[in-house]
């Protein structure tokens, strides 16, 4: 997942493959979620410097739940959920 295509589903709801798998909710099994980039730079770069200040990770947040999971910003591609529908609060 580069920047280019995370920056064509920012603020979608998404669902998520990891590792050649589908990304579900461990709490529901739902598989729709929100998400956002989290930097992972704050540990590492205290002990190795700037150059890891790139390495980020998603964070996903269940539609249905809020649960939330995080995967390596490398390992996981995120596409449009086909059902979109946006919830009224
Ligand atoms: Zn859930």
């Amino acid at each position: 997942m580069d920047a280019k295509q995370l920056r064509a589903v920012r603020d979608m709801v998404v669902t998520a493959v990891a590792g050649s798998k589908a990304v579900t909710c461990y709490h529901c099994a739902a598989d729709r979620f929100r998400w956002q980039r989290v930097a992972l730079a704050s540990r590492a770069s205290l002990h190795f410097g700037a150059e890891f200040l790139d390495d980020g990770a998603i964070a996903l947040e269940c539609v249905d739940c809020g649960c939330m999971l995080e995967f390596r910003e490398d390992r996981i591609e995120l596409t449009r959920a086909p059902s979109s529908m946006r919830r009224k609060s």
